[in-house]
């Protein structure tokens, strides 16, 4: 039987936004299909991990302490992630992880904290603690060439810049800065955005790109996923899609 191994970064640390929802649907939406689903988790003091044994690594958001503190631990991993990302791995990355996988991170009090260089953005906030992205937002992202609504909450005071490969045009909220008109990073082999909700809850298509994705990489052929019954998150979208974009 197939199977997919998750590699779940600081689960008790970037905890703050529930964003460990994505593990649990990504979880769910393969065991409903009969595939196997193992989580691994890392945090600091455990054993160093070999990200390319992994098909999916998860990490979520956190506040700037919090990041400053694991960043010093993450960055010991770089080029191991670096050969990651190179060779396929997935990447699944909310807020303060996107943030730390870009050049670095520069909080409200002006502490610079040095990203692990993987992508070419940066991100600094504003030194007005009050001026922070907060709400909820909907993107519109292209999957396999559908396009399809993301929706989110944000709540970043970190500005991104020099995104060269957004994950989506922002339809309703902020995005990477204060009224951008793009949202989050996306290469094949990662999804790195301000969206929590947690992001896969409120987008059953995101996680099964991911889930296709992770399958046809490892497995070396075409899947077409088993359609699941969503009809409660598709009621939930309507309602939600109804109230931010019609309002
Ligand atoms: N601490 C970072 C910021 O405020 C990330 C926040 C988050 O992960 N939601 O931008």
């Amino acid at each position: 039987m197939e199977s997919l191994k998750i590699l779940y970064l600081y689960p008790d640390i970037l905890e703050l936004y529930g964003d460990y929802g994505n593990i649990q649907v990504l979880k769910y939406r393969l065991e409903k299909r009969n595939f196997i689903c193992t989580i691994d988790r890392y945090s600091i003091g455990d054993d160093a991990p070999n990200f390319q044994d992994y098909d999916i690594v998860f990490a979520g958001g956190g506040a700037d302490n919090e990041q400053s503190i694991l960043a010093t631990d993450l960055i010991k991993y770089k080029e191991n992630i670096k050969l990651a990302v190179k060779s396929g791995t997935f990447f699944l990355l909310i807020c303060g992880a996107y943030q730390l996988f870009g050049k670095y991170y520069k909080d409200s009090n002006g502490n610079t904290t040095p990203g692990l260089e993987i992508f070419p953005y940066y991100t600094a906030s504003n030194p007005d603690k009050k001026k922070r992205c907060i709400g909820n937002i909907v993107i519109e992202a292209t999957l396999n060439e559908k396009k399809t609504k993301v929706i989110g909450f944000e709540n970043h005071g970190g500005q991104t810049f020099d995104v060269f490969s957004p994950f989506g045009n922002v339809l309703c909220g902020n995005g990477n800065k204060f009224g951008d008109k793009y949202e989050g990073f996306f290469l094949d082999n990662v999804i790195a955005t301000y969206l929590h909700g947690p992001l896969l809850s409120k987008n059953p298509d995101v996680a099964d790109y991911i889930i296709k994705y992770c399958l046809e990489r490892k497995y070396n052929r075409e899947f077409k996923l088993q359609d699941l019954n969503d009809e409660f998150e598709n009621l939930c979208r309507k309602q939600l899609l109804d109230k931010f974009l019609n309002k």
